[in-house]
């Protein structure tokens, strides 16, 4: 499917990371890097890098290069090509295309402000109360595109958080999948991605956990694979927030990757001994794979700034 990668075999392991580049690569999303890496490595699979640049509006010019530039520094190595989603758009196009062809799409006209006249507030922001769903008052036109989810349920299992039951409806609503400004949401791209990409497993943070059962009914509606996943832990700074680009976290430092890299393990509960500072970066990384234990991570949601 991809240049030099074969379509993996089921059961076998395929992982990725997927940075946005909305700035360089800070603590919570090397911890994130580091986890999915060792838990493909540790099952002797392969690590697919992709860069998600479809947001041009929160996008930071160089960002892509610094992130990448880092990810050598730090010593990880990937598999094939780095992916680029810029250059999938007409991937997602057809998938849209589908949907709408289909009908599992629609579109809506309404504004933020429409929808926040009657929507109720989910988990994570407000529901879409499904105005646009038999079709445009008259006059109006379609601003985003989005997707029928009627009474669907997801369930998975996740590799760290557990067993995870949801419906659609109570948790997001028929949701956007082409914004109203014309960009590709990412539910979309990253679903129509993991899908034909064939990865097996996602591992990311768990700040991204209420985005799996979306992407997963995208994938059964678009006839994908679905991968299994598993949410993390997100690093909170001594506030409470979590390390994000948004709240300015500060950059890792890739001129001394094994301090950082032990500092992720150290907060990722792998206590690594203290002189593995003072040795190399090859050896650092023998030693996280060799004693990479998953399972302390299992159940919980945040880990705080070592
Ligand atoms: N690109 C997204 C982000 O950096 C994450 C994508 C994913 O892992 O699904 O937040
Ligand atoms: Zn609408």
């Amino acid at each position: 499917m991809r240049s030099g990668i074969p379509d993996t075999a089921s059961g076998t392991y395929r992982g990725r990371f997927a940075p946005s580049p909305t700035g360089p690569l800070h603590f919570g999303s090397l911890l994130t890097a580091m986890a999915s890496y060792l838990e493909a490595r540790r099952n002797a699979g392969e690590w697919l890098l992709r860069i998600d640049d479809i947001d041009p509006p929160r996008e930071q010019p160089g960002a892509a290069d610094a992130i990448i530039r880092a990810l050598n520094r730090f010593g990880f190595r990937w598999d094939g090509e780095i992916r680029y989603q810029s250059r999938s758009l007409a991937r997602y196009r057809d998938a849209l295309n589908r949907l709408r062809e289909e009908g599992i799409a629609y579109g809506c006209t309404c504004t933020r402000r429409d929808i926040a006249a009657v929507a109720r507030s989910g988990p994570n922001g407000l529901i879409y109360p499904g105005t646009c769903r038999h079709g445009l008052p008259p006059g109006r036109r379609t601003r985003a595109w989005r997707i029928r989810c009627g009474v669907a349920r997801i369930r998975f299992e996740d590799r760290f958080q557990g067993a995870i039951d949801v419906s659609l409806a109570d948790t997001v609503g028929d949701f956007v999948i082409r914004r109203a400004d014309g960009h590709i949401a990412y539910h979309l791209a990253a679903a129509v991605d993991d899908g034909s990409d064939g990865i097996s497993h996602v591992v990311r943070g768990h700040d991204l956990l209420w985005c799996t059962p979306p992407q997963h009914y995208l994938q059964q509606q678009l006839g994908l694979r679905q991968p299994r996943c598993g949410h993390v832990p997100v690093v909170v700074a001594s506030n409470g927030q979590k390390l994000s680009k948004q709240n300015l976290a500060p950059p890792v430092d890739d001129e001394r990757p094994i301090m950082e890299l032990w500092r992720v393990l150290d907060a990722l509960r792998q206590q690594p001994p203290p002189q593995l500072q003072r040795e190399s970066l090859t050896r650092l990384w023998e030693w996280a794979l060799q004693n990479w234990q998953p399972e302390r991570l299992q159940g919980l949601t945040t880990l705080p700034t070592p």
